[in-house]
């Protein structure tokens, strides 16, 4: 008797949706179905302000680029109104969720994926609807800033044993 088993090879990524999709109730919603659709299980999920030390601090990398400062202001709580973070898994889940949400700039989503979720909901280069990890590393430190209590490995470790033990189901 030969037996079937589907191999899948989960990937964990960290989605935001930004307070600009946030505010809209109905962007909201068809971003959240967009993850269903897309096949993505959602790990966890949670809406959350920012200090504005929290966003300097996540966007560290680009301090001192001439967008940083408003960049900084939209993401904190002073300006906008909540975020959305997800722990999102999938195969190449950090792949896949960058190609949803489609390039940085807007202009350039609508030129080049038009039927992307920036493209489609992006207003201007800072609100541009969402933010995905751009690695698997990144994936895991961004998921630890915004979900300091998960850790990724035993998530992980755990989805190998249920997938060893057959239980490839979830609610
Ligand atoms: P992405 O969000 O596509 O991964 P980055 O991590 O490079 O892009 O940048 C973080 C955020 O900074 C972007 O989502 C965008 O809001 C803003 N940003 C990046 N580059 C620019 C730019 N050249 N002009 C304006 N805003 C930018």
């Amino acid at each position: 008797m030969t037996t079937l088993r589907c191999e899948r090879v989960l990937q964990l990524t960290l989605a935001v949706i930004k307070p600009d999709a946030v505010a809209h109730p109905l962007i909201l919603e068809t971003l959240h179905q967009k993850i269903l659709e897309n096949n993505f299980i959602v790990v966890r999920k949670k809406d959350l302000w920012w200090r504005r030390k929290d966003s300097e601090s996540f966007y560290a990398e680009h301090s001192g680029r001439f967008f940083y400062q408003r960049l900084v202001e939209f993401m904190s709580r002073q300006v906008c109104g909540p975020m959305r973070a997800y722990i999102l898994a999938r195969e190449d889940a950090v792949a896949h969720w960058r190609e949803l949400m489609g390039p940085t700039k807007v202009y350039r989503a609508r030129y080049t994926a038009p039927n992307s979720v920036r493209a489609l909901y992006g207003l201007t280069d800072t609100r541009n609807t969402t933010h995905g990890s751009d690695s698997a590393e990144s994936a895991k430190r961004e998921i630890a800033f915004f979900f300091p209590e998960f850790s990724v490995q035993q998530w992980l470790d755990k989805e190998e044993q249920r997938f060893r033990a057959g239980h490839v189901e979830y609610d």
